[in-house]
């Protein structure tokens, strides 16, 4: 492993296809939704970006080598868990998240009424101020996989630092 303190940065990307009868979860928060993303876990595929943006700023792989969806302890998983342990995996090596930027990628329902608790749940989750996070959100306008709402996307880029 680098030796380097930092700062370093990540990204990371999800998509999860969306369904019926099942919650719609970004950043930890449900959302009042008509459908909700399919996964093996809770499917919050925002913080699932935002996991790999930090498994890629501290070298450590990603996400699916760590929680492998054929695994039947993260059937269900609440993602925030998956964050917290992830975070502790960082501070294992002396290493802390100290900023994220993230984009979820949606047709509808509007992320807006949503954005401030969602950065509290994922700031809360990496132990920065919520003002650290910042919550982004488009559509697909009309086109493609999120046009067609058959699933939605996130990315995010994360900022670790050793020091
Ligand atoms: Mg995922």
């Amino acid at each position: 492993m680098s030796r380097w303190a930092g700062p370093r940065t990540g990204i990371g990307w999800d998509s999860h296809r969306l369904v019926a009868g099942r919650p719609l979860i970004l950043g930890g928060v449900t959302i009042p939704a008509e459908l909700g993303l399919d996964g093996h876990s809770d499917a919050d595929v925002l913080t699932h970006a935002v996991i790999d943006a930090l498994l890629g700023a501290a070298g450590l792989g990603d996400i699916g080598q760590h929680f492998p969806d054929t695994d039947e302890r993260w059937k269900g998983a609440d993602s925030l868990q998956l964050l917290a342990a992830v975070v502790a995996m960082l501070a294992e090596r002396g290493l802390r998240a100290v900023h994220v930027d993230t984009t979820i990628v949606m047709e509808r329902p509007k992320v807006g009424p949503h954005r401030e608790a969602i950065q509290a749940a994922l700031a809360a989750g990496l132990g920065v101020d919520p003002g650290d996070v910042n919550v982004k959100a488009t559509t697909g306008e009309g086109i493609g996989f999120v046009g067609r709402m058959e699933g939605a996307a996130a990315l995010a880029v994360a900022t670790v630092t050793g020091e």
